[in-house]
């Protein structure tokens, strides 16, 4: 069984085209200078509909984190366990994101990383979380 991808639409395609090119873009109020994620059409902090996409530092610290000993979708089986976390950017935004290539019992609330990226499909790029252990 094949893993869910996500949907790609309008307002998010420019993140995914970042990913597949091996940058993390963000949207930047233009107005204000807030970091926009998940893409939206409008600032959540002053409700411009101004925008523009620019890349992040990538390097982040796991603001929280799960792992999973049980696969909540069939494709993920032969996978658990596995770890997800909430990834704050050092631009303050959070991102959940896949750990990859650290040792699960390594994992810890401020540990620190970088999001690299992971091509699933032609078209997907998925960010990951390594931290540096
Ligand atoms: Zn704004």
């Amino acid at each position: 069984m094949p893993k869910p991808l996500p949907l790609i639409t309008p307002d998010n395609a420019p993140f995914w085209q970042g990913c597949r090119n091996g940058q993390l873009l963000l949207q930047c109020c233009t107005d204000c200078g807030a970091w926009r994620y998940p893409p939206a059409p409008v600032c959540p902090r002053c409700a411009s509909a101004h925008g523009a996409w620019a890349p992040v530092s990538r390097r982040g610290r796991i603001h929280s984190f799960v792992i999973y000993h049980r696969a909540f979708h069939p494709a993920y089986a032969e996978e658990v366990p596995y770890a997800m976390a909430l990834v704050e950017l050092d631009e303050g935004v959070r991102l959940l994101l896949r750990i990859v290539d650290c040792p699960l019992e390594a994992l810890a609330i401020e540990l620190s990383g970088e999001v690299r990226f992971t091509q699933v499909t032609a078209e997907v790029s998925l960010p990951v979380f390594v931290p540096a252990v």
